[in-house]
């Protein structure tokens, strides 16, 4: 299946729903759900009543886009954390927020998911000291992420060394070494994705 090319701000009205796709533009007022908190297309202001079957659809097609998976990869990560031990949605959740991509994102490093996927493609980043160019990679507890050498004095990284930049509990980061950590995995309570998973573990349980 393709990726998909399409404006991006409309998955979010189409969710009904912040995705945050599009870096600063997010934070601001000309983030189009703050001007057409509606669905995209003609019938998109009419209102429709949803079948359950439609609400844990919207959920699922919601994590995708949130964290820019495709169908099979979603899949995948699903069916790995249905093998984990624990509670499959938390554990899906966990895999998706230890996505290079996202980690990436999540330390500063890019200004949304959609810029990391292509920061991390085009190698600008190590995985422990190791070339790291595959969004999906799985980060690990203790793994150190860091800008790579040769990267360093680009435009884009040169700004973020002089940035304070906050990041979710579970990782550290160094601005000016250009590098961060994931500590420990994150915990649900550590996730702050707007994403309801009992509803996606519904969908694919049937
Ligand atoms: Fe979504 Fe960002 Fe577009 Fe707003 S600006 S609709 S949050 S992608």
């Amino acid at each position: 299946m393709s990726r998909y090319t399409d404006a991006n701000c409309r998955l979010c009205r189409r969710e009904g729903q912040k995705l945050f796709l599009k870096g600063e533009r997010c934070y601001c007022s000309k983030c189009a759900l703050e001007r057409r908190n509606y669905a995209p297309g003609q019938h998109g202001q009419a209102r429709k009543k949803q079948s359950e079957y439609g609400i844990q659809l919207r959920e699922k097609q919601k994590a995708k886009r949130f964290y820019g998976v495709q169908e099979t990869q979603f899949r995948n990560l699903f069916d790995k954390a249905s093998r984990k031990q624990g509670m499959t949605g938390e554990n899906l959740l966990v895999l998706l927020e230890t996505r290079l991509d996202n980690v990436v994102f999540r330390l500063g490093f890019a200004a949304s998911r959609k810029e990391a996927r292509q920061l991390v493609t085009h190698g600008h980043f190590t995985l422990n000291g190791k070339k790291a160019d595959i969004p999906s990679m799985e980060v690990k507890a203790g793994d150190v992420i860091a800008v790579k050498e040769k990267s360093k004095s680009s435009p884009k990284f040169k700004e973020i060394r002089d940035m304070q930049i906050t990041v979710p509990s579970w990782m550290t980061v160094d601005t000016d070494k250009l590098e961060g950590k994931v500590v420990v995995l994150p915990k649900r309570e550590d996730i702050d994705t707007p994403i309801a998973e009992h509803l996606i573990v519904e969908l694919y349980s049937k």
